[in-house]
């Protein structure tokens, strides 16, 4: 048989001159995408990986075993009973977060493996489609188990089927950045920002968290999946090699875009898991101090590499990476029956290592978990509205999420009047990326305007079983159910229990 050197590069490079259709009609502006780079230019198009199908093959068999061999050894309900309850649900998060988004994935690799402009990226992205189906296909079977057991795992085949406030935040994102994107943006996106910068905290960063909280199951999920993510992040870097010779405002813009949109994401999701819901005893480092390792330090490096700037708005995400995820958190903890996973109010030591971690933000923020602490201590145990909101919050036009961005102190949400409707945006990235591309957000209407509109209940609790498709067995509570033994509950006498409709009003701050 001939040497892999001998044949590989042949079998990779398969483009040829066409003759009877033009280069247009080969690869239309829509789905390919439109960029000043002269066609003949992607023919350059090189990554060190140099796969075959063979290989490709035989090394995913591997991982698939090992995978399997986990389950066997640790997949089961017993085993998940003994993981600390707070760790737990940050896999309820993740299992319902990701999988499907992965599957996204595999239909925006499966459009570049048609309509990228080079045979070997578009070889490289059919592995990635492959690739994402694993990523889709893994977490499902191992938290199919588990369902049986606690039914809101369910919500990890469930969720991006359902209309809950995080589904649609999800979707909003993960529809453009996956489905909707040509294959040059979908590089940039999602190989170069997604996988090369962000993805590392929450598959490498956490892995490592899960083995000291006890979760080996995960740990060895999420080392799987990331073994993939080491090839495809390297078509983001091959795209931009070539992008930036020509198109530099473009790679920028594409940078600027999806470093802000992916921070919201991982902000929010590993932000929670490694700050709130990872045990004390487990913890390493601060969520900020692993975005300063793996963001700050080593992804600005690969821009550097590439002569890009940082994005233009780098000073407000550095005040976000102190306060965003907390807000967020707090924000989520007195909503929490409106979410499919249970949440931990941060106890003492909890917080005194927080305050040590975020010492510039964490004196705005004790206060609203001191006012959590009297909601409870007025409450009874296992009421699941105490310490909870009522009123509707708002949602940003662009990320969806609720308008947490700012300090307490300083709300930095924007508006713009585009012709009949106003909108509101949770800070100065987030209408830029809209007012970039406004036909492509502005149809949009997020949870109030739905309300507004009549398409969805105004009243807490018709949303959450009517639209946002929970349950009284499914949705958030707090993990503990209001027992800390640090809570000094007054033990006698008690205040008459309230209903849902009568618990105190405690708004996000
Ligand atoms: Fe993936
Ligand atoms: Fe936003």
């Amino acid at each position: 048989m001939l040497p892999r050197e001998a044949w590989l590069d042949l079998a990779r490079k398969l483009d040829w001159t066409f003759r009877y259709v033009s280069e247009s009609q080969l690869f239309p502006d829509a789905p390919s995408g439109t960029t000043r780079v002269p066609p003949d230019d992607w023919r350059r198009w090189e990554e060190p990986f140099k796969t075959s199908y063979r290989e490709y093959v035989a090394a995913q068999h591997e991982k698939e075993r090992a995978v399997r061999a986990v389950r066997e050894a640790v997949g089961r309900p017993e085993h998940q009973r003994r993981i600390p309850r707070p760790w737990l649900n940050a896999n309820k998060f993740h299992g319902a977060a990701l999988p499907l988004a992965e599957f996204a994935a595999a239909i925006g690799n499966l459009r570049a493996g048609r309509f990228a402009r080079d045979s070997a990226w578009r070889t490289m992205a059919l592995f990635g489609a492959m690739d994402e189906l694993r990523h889709t296909e893994i977490p499902l079977l191992l938290y199919h188990e588990l369902v049986k057991w606690d039914p809101q795992f369910d919500w990890v085949h469930r969720f991006y089927h359902t209309n809950n406030w995080v589904a649609i935040a999800a979707r909003h994102l993960f529809d453009e950045l996956l489905l909707a994107a040509n294959p040059i943006e979908l590089a940039i996106g999602t190989n170069l920002v997604f996988e090369t910068g962000f993805t590392n905290l929450q598959f490498v960063a956490l892995s490592g968290l899960a083995r000291d909280a006890g979760d080996p199951m995960f740990e060895t999920m999420v080392k799987s999946i990331q073994t993939d993510e080491a090839r495809h992040a390297q078509i983001g870097r091959s795209v931009l090699e070539i992008l930036v010779e020509s198109d530099r405002a473009y790679a920028q813009r594409l940078v600027d875009k999806w470093f802000w949109r992916t921070w919201h994401l991982f902000s929010v999701l590993t932000g929670f898991s490694m700050d709130y819901l990872t045990p004390l005893s487990a913890r390493r480092a601060s969520f900020k101090e692993f975005v300063e390792e793996w963001i700050v330090t080593q992804f600005l490096e690969v821009l550097e590499a590439h002569g890009l700037e940082r994005p233009w708005y780098w000073d407000t995400f550095l005040t976000s990476l102190d306060h965003y995820h907390h807000m967020v958190y707090a924000s989520a903890y007195t909503y929490r029956a409106t979410i499919w996973f249970d949440l931990v109010v941060p106890g003492p030591e909890e917080r005194a290592w927080l305050a040590q971690k975020y010492p510039a933000s964490w004196p705005a923020l004790a206060p609203v978990w001191e006012r959590v602490d009297a909601g409870w201590r007025e409450s009874d145990p296992d009421l699941d509205f105490a310490a909870h909101g009522t009123a509707i919050v708002t949602f940003c036009d662009t990320c969806q999420l609720v308008l947490c961005e700012g300090t307490p102190a300083r709300n930095t949400a924007q508006t713009l009047v585009r012709g009949e409707r106003k909108y509101i945006f949770c800070s100065e990235p987030c209408r830029w990326i809209f007012e970039q591309e406004p036909e492509r957000y502005a149809g949009h209407l997020d949870v109030v305007k739905r309300v507004l509109a009549g398409q969805a209940p105004g009243n807490l609790t018709a949303i959450l079983t009517q639209y946002f498709g929970l349950t009284q067995e499914t949705w958030g509570r707090d993990v503990e159910r209001g027992r800390y033994d640090w809570l000094d509950r007054p033990a006698k006498p008690r205040p008459p229990q309230r209903s849902a409709a009568e618990a105190p009003d405690e708004r996000q701050p």
